[in-house]
């Protein structure tokens, strides 16, 4: 096809580009189903003279590099010089591939890998600003310290429930949330939770995991489930308070007394907010102050010597008394006077709070434009609101990185332990008021690149020579401009054209690619889309079938389109099946469909070419037939076993055999147990639960998943699986494919039309909707110094550095981890290059490129006041759910606290000012490393509670992995909002607060999410008239416990939150069904799950206990 017909003009480049008014952008607000036809991309290659240049003839063109692409995958041409001497086969990906979980200092030698020879970097073409002012550099580094040492006290919710095993049988009859939908049979059964395994006896279960850190030295107690700080002279210990009523209408009393001494710090701790940052480093009775500046030596063990080698070191003397925080109040304890129980407690406001976090970046960069001209600036947060201009770096919601400031050194980086990697989103969605990058056409010369490393022409190439040649940014290497790409260059050297071309002025961009870059050498032809349908018994009767099939009745009129094509390119086909296949040919010729039944499920084949796959206008008559037909035909099925492989296996030959790339819906409901290939067993077994084969949980049972995913991928072949389990589906081997093609996996336990309609019409329609690049390959480039070496997230790996994408939405990501392999340049900075090549939705090949510029130091210092603590954690989640394929999870749970309490230790040894070792000093940019890295250790996969299901822990662990950073922040802390605190008119989301019971009023109603649930949890005393205009019933005991929908009540309340709950679903990929919880109510232990300051029922450490013990893991490593 001819590249240059199907797009649009547009304006010239420069112009303010319009916003599409078909882009279709369900997460800022757009309704999915509207009518709007999404419109995915601007397209740039209208009639710019700038842009079009056909070479003239004889002139010779930029090679297409590796000549043929081979057969099986597309790849991006490259000649592989310096950069493709990695060992070809290797799966990096694959769930079966080996992990290194241990990360101590040394265990993994970076730079080891042999690099050829590069030009070392002379000078690179500097065109940004200045780096940050010290001003700026001053405001960052006000570090935040918190008194170290105290009781472990715990929670007031930790006793605020029966034993465990309560929730355990009290499970069974939760609503079906999605995560914990539970089973009617087989749920918990008696004997798991006689293995302890699961919360039955928290301390026991507890002390066995976390032992080896948890436990103070010092102490000659046996149990010690949550973590406790050692205690400092001066100090006397208290035990824990006695059981607190589940819900206390207001915060509990303060507890750091005047007069008490904790740590060196007299009097009341400061408030750890920094709502205006400049003024926060105010010294508060010589504690609080600026951190003292990087120290020169840093390179030396315990520069500040003198500060830390004088200290007691962490055992401190005198455990007077230590109490199992978990035991049973003791009589001596009930006789303390009340004052004295609280006494030593850390006050909840006097550590870090994301709330204020989260509030202060939006007031302080909210109202300006993030402008990415500068190198090296951290964005706002991921929480913030806030518009991107793009003057050369790649926006954040393209590239997030978990620090902008890269060491200059590999000694350095080890020595920090803080990960340098990258979240990607490729293909994110923008607001509105951003524009689509723009497509710029080469012509048939295509893209310009390095003749060595193939990076793409961007923004940092330096011309030189007068225009004639440039040196590459990334190599260094010096190449020819091509006649037709030449142009003048300004006093500056810049080019004078500079800013009329995307690829030389911005950090986001997309190139048309070439026949070079296509599969076989031949233009792509549009994707299709198969709808794959379960029809056993309970898919039937669960009502799944009719609903589904009179959905996409209509759902077919909006697949995706490219620009303002009247219609979709995308064609579709339908397949039912049960333990055989059962294909449809709709041809538009035909009055009636036709079904073809394929029982040889060994060797599948597709019973028809034409008329499988068809355009929805022309064969809409037949379809509609079909899909009316459809639930009809198996309303009387008998059968309840299902295949799975074939089925893929299916899609996967009828795409091959139409010559395209597309993608699979399936929508499955059973554990495949019919005799095929890739047929499964019950495999579940709760027993293994923190032993040494709890990995087999979340491998495959099977590896004829993974080569048929390999074959899928080769295929351009994504899988998207909707899945319907009444009990145990293995989501751990159903997920492989969709997981290594690209694809997403939903998952709505025991389905029921009128309880979960809802919910899947809504992901169903997103779904289907949602702009997919298809048959794609990503490759990150990097500047001399640094190297992409290990990638997270859905895809396959062939070799290790292509990223194979059999599809790749707008909400997935790719995260990327470099290492160090030379040491890096303060003055150049370091480059990456993000290149994703795919085939539009229209069938168009494509190149999308973003570039991002960062700096390096040679003080830690700079390191540490340019992270992004919300990137770290997204990281580190990823890394830790890939490490339980391969480690036992208490390794992997062992290993993140231990980079955590390195990475601390090593900011306090380097940056902070010398001060007393009982004082927890956090980084300013990390100082909420420890809540949220708290989050991950008890989330469900690794440390499940007795109500999370295997199936639950598989599904939790490969959605994370592709998840941005906005979506692992609030996954992991969710976000509480009181509904009835601010006054009803005030149209602004109400503030949130942390996410603890103490925050909690009994007077109050909440709202809670966390990307995949939403609660509204209505305290015991609320009052009648919002009870009434909430829920239209007269009191509190009316209101229906697990309600699901709100009533529509015509009054503000009900407006307001039914608005606010609308406005919330619409900002994350996925539906989030409202379960109403009742205080007191049983169903609020499900609810509690998500107040993840708290200790969880499970044995997760509170936020208090567990930052007590990273201090004291601190101290140990500084000791
Ligand atoms: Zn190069």
């Amino acid at each position: 096809m001819n590249v240059n017909q199907s797009a649009p003009p547009v304006p010239p480049f420069g112009q303010p580009q319009p916003v599409y008014p078909g882009y279709h952008q369900s997460s800022y607000g757009g309704q999915p189903g509207s009518t709007a036809p999404p419109t995915p991309y601007g397209a740039y290659n209208g009639p710019v003279p700038g842009y079009q240049q056909t070479p003239p003839p004889g002139v010779s063109r930029a090679p297409p590099s590796s000549g043929v692409p081979p057969t099986s995958t597309a790849q991006v041409p490259s000649g592989q010089g310096a950069y493709g001497q990695f060992g070809q086969g290797d799966i990096q990906n694959g769930p079966s591939s080996t992990v290194q979980m241990q990360r101590l200092p040394g265990s993994q030698p970076f730079g080891s890998a042999p690099l050829a020879p590069v030009v070392s970097q002379p000078t690179v073409l500097q065109p940004y600003g200045p780096p940050p002012t010290s001003a700026q550099v001053t405001a960052q580094m006000a570090g935040m310290q918190i008194s170290g040492a105290v009781a472990p006290a715990p929670p007031p919710s930790g006793l605020g429930y029966g034993p465990p095993t309560s929730l355990a049988s009290a499970s069974g009859s939760f609503p079906n949330s999605g995560l914990y939908g539970s089973y009617p049979q087989g749920q918990a059964p008696p004997p798991s939770q006689a293995q302890g395994s699961s919360g039955a006896q928290p301390p026991q279960r507890s002390a066995p995991q976390q032992a080896s850190s948890f436990t103070p030295p010092a102490s000659g107690v046996p149990r010690m489930p949550s973590m406790t700080g050692p205690v400092l002279p001066g100090q006397s210990f208290v035990g824990p308070p006695v059981s607190q009523p589940n819900h206390v209408s207001s915060p509990p009393p303060q507890v750091l007394h005047p007069g008490t001494q904790m740590a060196g710090l007299p009097g009341q701790l400061p408030p750890m907010h920094s709502s205006q940052q400049p003024g926060y480093q105010l010294q508060q009775n010589g504690s609080f102050g600026p951190v003292r500046g990087p120290q020169p030596n840093y390179g030396s063990p315990y520069p500040g010597a003198p500060s830390f080698g004088s200290q007691p070191g962490p055992p401190q003397p005198l455990p007077p008394k230590r109490l199992d925080p978990d035991a049973i109040p003791s009589p001596q304890l009930n006789e303390l006077p009340p004052q004295q129980k609280t006494r030593h407690r850390i006050d909840p406001d006097a550590i870090p709070s994301p709330i204020q976090v989260i509030e202060d970046d939006r007031n302080n960069r909210g109202s300006e434009p993030f402008v990415t001209g500068v190198r090296g600036q951290v964005p706002p947060l991921v929480t913030t609101n806030f518009l991107v201009k793009d003057q050369g770096n790649a926006s954040p919601r393209y590239i997030r990185c978990t620090s902008y400031n890269i060491p200059c050194t590999s000694d350095m980086a080890k020595q920090a332990q803080v990960p340098l990697a990258a979240v990607i989103k490729p293909l994110a969605r923008l607001p509105p008021e951003e524009a689509s990058p723009y497509v710029v056409d080469h012509g048939e010369s295509g893209p310009l690149r390095c003749n060595r490393c193939k990076a793409y022409m961007c923004p940092f190439m330096q011309f030189i020579e007068g225009g004639r040649r440039f040196q590459c940014c990334f190599c260094s290497c010096i190449n020819d401009v091509p006649p037709q790409y030449f142009q003048h260059l300004d006093h500056t050297g810049k080019r004078v054209d500079a800013y009329d071309r995307p690829e030389l002025s911005l950090g986001s961009y997309e190139f048309l690619a070439t026949v070079d870059y296509c599969k076989n050498n031949k233009f792509p032809s549009p994707p299709a889309f198969i709808f794959m349908i379960d029809v056993s018994y309970n898919a039937i009767r669960s009502g799944l079938v009719r609903l589904l099939c009179e959905e996409l009745k209509s759902l077919l009129d909006f697949l995706p389109r490219e620009g303002g094509a009247e219609e979709s390119a995308i064609r579709v086909g339908f397949v039912t099946y049960n333990k055989v296949l059962h294909f449809y040919n709709v041809k538009s010729s035909l009055a009636q469909p036709q079904m073809m039944v394929v029982s040889d499920v060994a060797d599948m084949f597709v019973p028809l070419l034409d008329g499988f796959l068809v355009n929805v206008n022309e064969s809409r008559a037949v379809i509609t037939s079909l899909l009316d037909q459809i639930p009809e035909m198996f309303a009387d099925t008998r059968e309840t076993e299902t295949v799975f492989a074939p089925v893929i296996q299916a899609g996967m030959e009828a795409l091959k055999a139409a010559e395209c790339a597309g993608k699979l819906f399936l929508f499955h409901t059973s554990l495949p147990i019919a005799e095929a290939p890739g047929k499964l067993k019950n495999r579940d077994d709760r027993k293994l639960i923190n032993t040494d084969k709890e990995k087999t949980l979340f491998q495959p049972q099977t590896g004829a998943y993974q080569t048929l995913a390999k074959e899928c991928v080769a295929q351009g072949c994504c899988v998207d699986l909707f899945l319907f389990p009444n009990q145990y589906v293995d989501v751990a081997t159903l997920s492989v494919v969709p997981q290594l093609t690209g694809g997403s996996v939903y998952k709505y336990a025991c389905f029921q039309v009128e309880n979960d309609q809802e919910r899947f019409m809504s992901d169903l329609r997103q779904d289907v909707q949602k702009v997919v690049g298809f048959d794609a390959v990503m490759r990150v480039r990097t500047s001399t110094g640094i190297r992409a070496i290990d990638f997270f997230g859905a895809f396959y790996m062939s070799n290790t550095t292509d990223v194979e994408l059999a599809g790749l939405d707008g909400d997935k990501t790719v995260t990327v981890e470099f290492k160090h392999d030379d040491r890096l340049n303060e003055e150049s900075g370091a480059l990456l290059q993000c290149a994703l090549l795919y085939t539009s939705c229209a069938g168009q090949r494509r190149l999308r490129i973003h570039n991002l510029a960062l700096n390096c130091c040679t003080q830690l210092a700079d390191l540490y006041r340019n992270c992004e603590t919300d990137t770290l954690i997204n990281y580190m989640a990823k890394f830790a759910y890939r490490g339980v394929l391969n480690s036992p999870v208490k390794t992997v749970r062992d290993t993140l606290i231990t980079q955590c309490a390195q990475i601390l230790a090593c900011y306090r040894k380097n940056c902070a000012s010398p001060s007393s070792a009982g004082q927890l000093i956090l980084p300013e940019c990390m100082k909420l490393l420890p809540v949220y890295l708290n989050c991950v250790l008890k989330s469900d996969v690794l440390q499940p509670g007795a109500e999370v299901t295997t199936d639950d822990r598989a599904y939790v662990r490969q959605l994370v992995t592709s998840m941005d950073v906005a979506e692992t922040n609030v996954f992991f802390y969710p976000r509480l909002l009181p509904l009835t605190k601010s006054p009803i008119e005030s149209t602004t989301e109400p503030p949130a607060v942390r996410a603890s019971e103490e925050r909690l009023s009994n007077g109050d109603i909440y709202l809670l999410e966390n990307g995949l649930n939403l609660f509204i949890w209505v305290g015991a005393s609320v009052q009648q008239g919002v009870v009434q205009s909430l829920f239209g019933v007269s009191s509190f005991s009316q209101i229906t416990s697990g309600l699901s929908i709100l009533p529509v009540l015509d009054n503000p309340l009900s407006k307001k939150v039914r608005g606010l709950i609308d406005s919330l679903r619409a900002q994350r990929s996925r539906y989030m069904k409202l379960i109403v919880v009742k205080q007191e109510d049983k169903l609020e232990m499900l609810f509690k799950h998500f107040l993840v300051e708290d200790k969880s029922l499970n044995g997760g450490a509170s936020y208090v206990d567990f930052l007590c013990h990273m201090h004291k893991e601190i101290r140990q490593l500084l000791s």
